[in-house]
């Protein structure tokens, strides 16, 4: 007989407004170990595992290979959705899909569908808001709330798979609201519960975390041998002007995080991507044509191109009121003399910049 009250047991007890136990955003071996500390065979771990993760199921009663008693059981001590869809907006531009959910504490986040050439990237958020004020940034001026957990962060992929269709999404980006690296257990478990491939049957190449620069937690990452792809929001070779469009350099300097995502490179064997939003006179003279080269012929790397978002439907303040945009032929003409040098580097189309979902853009518009 099947002991109901050691289903009390919370493994992780990372999450929110709930007596309940949250089963979503617990790892394989977790889920194993619940069930077993819970008096149930360990392989009833995986069944749910597949179920919550590859299968997308949100009701205990869908899974149809566990016994009913235990289905039950489930239903009255357990929980497996962490957000609830608000709404989306689609781009009239270019088919972006802009997606609000809200956690169980009644935050408020977004994610973001891009279909471009070839792939469909779902782009996920780490956090609600933001704590390292990126001058170019929307979030970054929302300021920042609390960190997302594992779960919350793999529910927006699977409301958005629901809703596009598991097979349309390709790619993964951590490069939403919020710094992954600084709610890194979080993002971990997130990224160990993608990586399994059996769960999205996306393969580990095809997902990016994007850090504006944490550097001993890139080392970190590099260590947790996931091999997931590294992006590094670069945007000044300069330490001064970098500390002044993200004051996050001050902590961390750029030399620190050009040799932190050296290691990565080096431990993971992935190519690092340095994304670079274009700043008029701020990072697009050329001068920063030769610091990029220096620092790129240095490692295998490319660069992504950016172009800057207007902020101004935040009414900014400060240094972030003033920021234009470089001009795309200034755009053209940086990016030939970075390829001249034999760099890769592509240029970012805009996209959805109509329902603010392009980047740099995203910030909740509610007031909470
Ligand atoms: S660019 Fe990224 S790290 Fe910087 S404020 Fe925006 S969300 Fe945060």
């Amino acid at each position: 007989m099947e002991n109901q009250s050691s289903l009390d047991i919370n493994p992780q007890p990372e999450n929110t407004n709930t007596d309940k136990t949250v089963l979503k955003g617990l790892t394989l071996d977790e889920l194993k170990n619940y069930f077993s500390q819970s008096g149930e065979p360990r392989f009833r771990g995986e069944q749910v595992f597949n179920w919550m993760y590859n299968h997308l199921v949100t009701d205990f009663f869908d899974m149809a290979n566990l016994p009913k008693v235990l289905r039950t059981k489930l239903k009255d001590n357990c929980e497996i959705m962490t957000l609830e869809f608000v709404e989306s907006e689609v781009s009239s531009l270019n088919g972006t899909k802009k997606y609000i959910f809200e956690t169980k504490d009644k935050n408020k986040i977004e994610s973001v569908i891009i279909p471009e050439e070839g792939r469909t990237t779902l782009c996920l958020s780490t956090q609600v808001g933001c704590p390292l004020d990126c001058k170019f940034c929307a979030t970054g001026l929302m300021g920042y709330k609390i960190n997302l957990t594992a779960g919350e962060i793999y529910d927006q992929y699977v409301l958005a798979a629901k809703d596009y269709g598991k097979e349309n999404i390709t790619n993964i980006v951590f490069m939403g609201m919020g710094e992954p690296l600084l709610n890194y257990n979080a993002t971990v478990k997130a990224l160990e519960i993608f990586a399994q491939e059996l769960t999205t049957g996306i393969s580990k190449k095809k997902i990016t975390v994007s850090t504006a620069g944490i550097a001993p937690k890139i080392r970190d990452l590099a260590d947790k041998n996931l091999n997931v792809k590294l992006a590094l929001s670069l945007h000044s070779c300069f330490e001064d002007i970098r500390s002044k469009i993200m004051p996050i350099n001050d902590k961390y300097p750029l030399r620190q995080n050009i040799d932190a995502v050296k290691y990565y490179a080096r431990k993971t064997r992935t190519r690092i991507t340095f994304e670079y939003i274009m700043l008029k006179d701020i990072n697009d003279r050329d001068d920063d044509i030769e610091a990029l080269w220096k620092i790129c012929k240095e490692f295998p790397c490319k660069i992504n191109v950016i172009p800057f978002n207007s902020l101004q439907h935040m009414n900014p303040a400060g240094l972030s009121a003033e920021l234009e945009p470089t001009s795309p032929e200034r755009i053209e003409e940086f990016v030939q003399q970075l390829r001249d040098k034999n760099i890769t580097v592509m240029i970012r189309t805009t996209q959805g910049e109509d329902i603010a979902a392009a980047c740099g853009q995203l910030a909740i518009k509610y007031t909470q």
